[in-house]
């Protein structure tokens, strides 16, 4: 990172970090780590981290989250195992209460005979089985609302091909031109200033965006400009002098 830093202070930017910034680094550390991210480079997972309803942290049974990920079993069950032990997923109970009748979600450890209802607090029995739903971490569905996805799959992606990397998230730049720049990779010699876009939405914004980040990429030495994406890139992207790292690069196999 003081690499990074270092160039962008050179080119006469003053360089400070965004809001989303933290909530990537502590997806990060979830993870374990940037290898971590390897468990998440995965069609199925990626088509359930995707998810809305899973993303504003809707609780899911195991046979949901089997048909959500879109009947692709592979590795869906080892991954899932993996991302419960470091509490990314987290396993819990959906109930309804007999009085008020509020569907709530309840960690199993916050479980007692009776259970207090978390809305009209009275008591109630819970039922004699109930399956097991999952739920994403609150922290980590914070981060991928905020775009962590690609954030972090085009990270992996370079520290696949080397892993002496340095990285930067959410840097936000303040000089000749004000912009932030969702993820920036030093690799040798050679700075990625990379622009992350799970899907593109609005292609005017991201066009003033990209403009932005291309004049700043054009004061630094060896700097180079990458819009990345999960989705498809719009048409105006691909006439722009820049790099895209789509799903063919982020992901094993094209979704
Ligand atoms: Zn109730």
């Amino acid at each position: 990172m003081n690499g990074i830093i270092h160039q962008l202070e050179q080119a006469g930017y003053h360089v400070s970090i965004d809001d989303k910034a933290p909530y990537y680094q502590g997806m990060l550390a979830l993870l374990g780590g940037v290898e971590g991210i390897e468990r998440l480079r995965d069609v199925a997972q990626v088509r359930l981290l995707s998810h809305a309803q899973i993303r504003k942290g809707r609780a899911y049974t195991y046979r949901e989250l089997f048909q959500l990920s879109g009947g692709h079993p592979q590795k869906l069950e080892q991954v899932l195992m993996q991302l419960v032990e470091r509490h990314i997923w987290l396993r819990g109970y959906r109930l309804r209460c007999p009085n008020c009748t509020l569907e709530h979600w309840y960690r199993p450890q916050a479980l007692s005979d009776p259970l207090t209802c978390a809305g009209c607090y009275r008591p109630f029995v819970v039922p004699l089985e109930q399956p097991f739903t999952y739920q994403l971490n609150p922290l980590f569905a914070e981060g991928l609302r905020q775009g962590a996805l690609t954030v972090l799959l085009a990270l992996y992606y370079r520290y696949q091909q080397n892993q002496a990397v340095q990285w930067a998230f959410g840097v936000l730049l303040q000089g000749e031109y004000q912009t932030d720049i969702d993820l920036m990779v030093l690799e040798g010699e050679r700075l990625y200033v990379i622009e992350c876009k799970d899907n593109v939405t609005d292609d005017v914004v991201v066009q003033a965006q990209i403009e932005r980040g291309l004049a700043i990429v054009r004061q630094l030495p060896n700097a180079e400009y990458v819009f990345a994406t999960l989705g498809q890139p719009p048409p105006t992207v691909k006439q722009l002098p820049l790099k895209v790292w789509s799903a063919e690069q982020l992901l094993p196999q094209s979704i």
